[in-house]
C-alpha cells in the first residue's frame, strides 16, 4: 500500500515535462480506482497493483501522448466521450458551443439539428442527449464515423450518421446547423503544440490556406439548408469571427468569446426574406 498523496506527486513528477495540467495525476488516479474526482479525496492507500497501473499510464503520458488518448476518453459537458487517433479531442470551447446549440433546441419542439464535421460526436450526442431534437452528423471520415457512432451508443443516443463531405451527401432542412471545422491555416500546423501536430488528425485541423475553407462552404450552403429563423453556430480560431461573419449575408450574427476572451463562437441567425 502507498499514500494516495505520495502516489499522486509522483505522478506529477513524471509528467511534469509534458503540456500536462494540473488536473491530471487525478484524473489518471480516477480512471484506475474507477472513482470521480470528488471521491478522490476519501481514498488514503493505494494498493500496488493499482499504483503500478497508474505508474504506467504516466510513463505513457510522459512520452507527450494526450491524456484523452491515454485513458482513451475525455470529458464533453459531463458525458464521457471516447476518442482515439482518428478525431479531434473535444474541447473545453466547443462545449460553448454545444451549450448554445442546447438552449436554441430547448426552445423548440422536435427540432431538427445537423453537426457536420462531428469527428468524435461530442456535439451532436451533446445536442441529442440535453434536448429531444432529430440529430444528424456528418464527416468526411469514415473511421471517425465509427468512433462517434460508438459514443453515441455508450451515451443512450439515436443519431442519424452520414458519411460526407460537408454538405454533399446531407439530405433535409434543419432548424440548426452546428460546426466545428478544420480551421488551421495549413502553414500554421507545424507551429503547433507536439500534443496536437502529432496526435491529432491533420483532416481535423487543417482549414486550408487561410483556414477559412470550410466556413466558405457553409457559407455558400446554410441558408439553403436552414429553415426560416434558422440558426447556425460555428465555432473558429482566434480573431477568424470577423472574416466569417462578412461571409455571412442573409444571417443576424453575433459572436460569443470564450473564458480566454477570443471570439469562439458565431451564432448566426438566417433573416426571414
Ligand atoms: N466536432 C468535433 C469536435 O468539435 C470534431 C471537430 C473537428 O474534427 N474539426 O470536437
Amino acid at each position: 500500500m502507498k499514500p494516495l498523496k505520495d502516489v499522486l506527486k509522483e505522478i506529477a513528477e513524471e509528467i511534469c515535462f509534458t503540456d500536462a495540467d494540473s488536473s491530471e495525476p487525478d484524473w489518471i488516479a480516477c480512471h484506475v480506482l474507477g472513482c470521480g474526482r470528488a471521491s478522490l479525496r476519501l481514498i488514503r492507500d493505494v494498493e500496488d497493483g493499482k499504483y503500478r497501473e497508474m505508474l504506467a499510464l504516466a510513463k505513457e503520458r510522459a512520452t507527450g501522448k494526450p491524456l484523452s488518448q491515454v485513458l482513451g476518453y475525455t470529458e464533453f459537458l459531463g458525458l464521457r466521450i471516447c476518442v482515439n487517433v482518428d478525431v479531434l479531442c473535444p474541447r473545453q470551447e466547443t462545449e460553448l458551443l454545444a451549450e448554445q446549440g442546447i438552449i436554441y433546441l430547448k426552445s423548440k419542439k422536435r427540432a431538427r439539428a445537423l453537426d457536420l464535421c462531428t469527428g468524435s460526436g461530442c456535439i451532436a450526442v451533446a445536442l441529442s442527449k440535453f434536448s429531444d431534437a432529430d440529430v444528424t452528423a456528418s464527416d468526411v471520415s469514415q473511421s471517425a464515423i465509427c468512433v462517434a457512432k460508438g459514443n453515441a451508443e455508450r451515451n443512450g443516443v439515436k443519431i442519424n450518421f452520414v458519411l460526407s463531405d460537408a454538405f454533399d451527401g446531407v439530405e433535409g432542412i434543419y432548424d440548426l446547423i452546428v460546426s466545428n471545422p478544420p480551421y488551421i491555416p495549413t502553414a500554421d500546423i507545424e507551429t503547433l503544440d507536439s500534443e496536437v501536430k502529432d496526435y491529432e488528425p491533420r483532416l481535423a485541423l487543417d482549414g486550408g490556406e487561410d483556414g477559412l475553407d470550410f466556413y466558405r462552404i457553409i457559407a455558400k450552403n446554410a441558408a439553403s439548408r436552414l429553415s426560416d429563423g434558422g440558426m447556425l453556430l460555428l465555432e473558429c480560431g482566434k480573431g477568424q469571427s470577423e472574416e466569417i461573419i462578412n461571409m455571412l449575408s442573409g444571417f443576424d450574427c453575433n459572436v460569443i468569446f470564450d473564458l480566454a476572451g477570443i471570439d469562439r463562437i458565431i451564432k448566426a441567425v438566417k433573416k426571414s426574406v
